[in-house]
């Protein structure tokens, strides 16, 4: 087992390399494999595993990038994330993948996909229609024929033929690691003084270009290691962080946080590691477990139809409470829409039941911390003198 200071430095390699070396290396490892990205917030990874292929989460390309193609594919009233994939994209960084999968997240992904299209018309380029129709026979039917089709053509693509056995071996895979996934955050919210919330959120990102037998046993030493810890707690403040499911806010705007007097116990980055939140049958046609799962699976998002509005905020109200958060923090992307748009609804969930809030914006490349480490402290404070901000 590796020791905990190493796996996270390894952790933070793999999230910062824009150049995706690892992903490289798996590739001159597997000459017949092929890596196809994917964007947020959610992709059956499964499909692309099965089918003998990497796939590949790409998320921006954080603080480190300056963007100057991107910009000029782009108005500026929109988020960061599109500017710095085309960004990565056309300084050959994702030169890498052999296909890309665009999710119908928003309007900004539909876009970025059109872009993709025209910039790269020799890459495999899947705009994938998640149902937000609930219903088997209808938004069902309608998914499960995607995910076939995905399926063949990225089977054409590696030469192995679509084999249902094989695919129950992708769902049992996927199924460990998101099991890993939730005992991280389990464990987190349990005692979050020994799980910092950058180092785990490090560990989870890893995964987004990790084979997921390698991130489920990076995962599983991750919490042992932790868990062994001999830490005190400190009197900080219990919160949960909404908004960050897509774009993902710098790593220092986590430390900043942490250090306002902050335990994140709970938190929406990275949905495509927690989705869907439970376990995908592993008995009978694996195609329909997957779609089962996806249309039965709670997950509320912004980019998720809910049927009944009065609904919205239910699951945030819920897993603030499971996870004992004391408050919430609505940090979003600017210019984030989906998660713009939603906040009212969510914010008024929060106060029906009683639960406080506060909340900023930022951008994946956000340089200035202090006035978030000022607004985020106060709020830690308040939450701890009278128990409410
Ligand atoms: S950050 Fe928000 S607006 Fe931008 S691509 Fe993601 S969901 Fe869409």
């Amino acid at each position: 087992m590796q020791q905990l200071e190493p796996l996270i430095a390894r952790c933070r390699d793999l999230v910062e390399d824009l150049d995706l070396a690892n992903v490289k290396a798996w590739k001159a490892a597997h000459p017949r494999g092929i890596a196809i990205g994917y964007l947020p917030i959610y992709a059956p990874r499964e499909i692309v595993h099965a089918a003998g292929g990497l796939p590949v989460g790409v998320v921006g390309a954080g603080e480190e990038l300056e963007i100057v193609r991107g910009d000029a594919c782009f108005q500026s009233y929109i988020c960061h994330l599109p500017r710095s994939v085309i960004e990565l994209a056309l300084t050959g960084r994702l030169d890498v993948l052999e296909g890309m999968i665009f999710p119908s997240t928003c309007d900004v992904i539909r876009n970025l996909s059109g872009i993709w299209k025209l910039s790269f018309p020799g890459k495999w380029t899947h705009y994938l229609d998640l149902p937000q129709n609930f219903e088997p026979e209808m938004g069902g039917v309608f998914y499960r024929r995607i995910l076939h089709e995905m399926y063949a053509e990225l089977c054409a693509m590696t030469g192995l033929a679509p084999d249902t056995e094989c695919l129950r071996a992708s769902v049992r895979l996927f199924n460990e690691n998101r099991r890993l996934v939730g005992d991280l955050y389990a464990a987190r919210a349990a005692e979050p003084w020994k799980f910092g919330a950058k180092d785990s959120y490090l560990v989870l990102r890893a995964g987004l270009v990790l084979p997921v037998e390698e991130h489920t046993t990076v995962l599983r030493e991750y919490i042992q290691l932790c868990k062994a810890r001999d830490v005190r707690p400190l009197d900080n403040a219990r919160i949960a962080l909404r908004g960050a499911f897509c774009e993902q806010p710098p790593l220092a705007l986590i430390q900043t946080l942490e250090r306002a007097g902050c335990y994140v116990v709970e938190d929406d980055f990275l949905p495509m590691l927690r989705w869907p939140s439970a376990d995908v049958s592993e008995q009978g046609d694996p195609l329909d477990a997957l779609v089962t799962s996806w249309l039965a699976t709670p997950c509320e998002a912004a980019s998720r139809f809910v049927k009944d509005g009065s609904e919205k905020g239910c699951t945030l109200v819920d897993s603030t409470r499971e996870a004992k958060a004391e408050g919430v923090i609505f940090a979003t992307p600017s210019f984030c829409d989906p998660a713009l748009l939603d906040r009212p609804m969510l914010q008024a969930a929060l106060q029906r039941s009683g639960i406080a809030f506060t909340s900023f914006k930022y951008a994946e490349n956000t340089g200035q911390m202090q006035p978030i480490r000022e607004q985020a402290g106060t709020f830690a404070d308040s939450i701890k003198l009278w128990g409410e901000a």
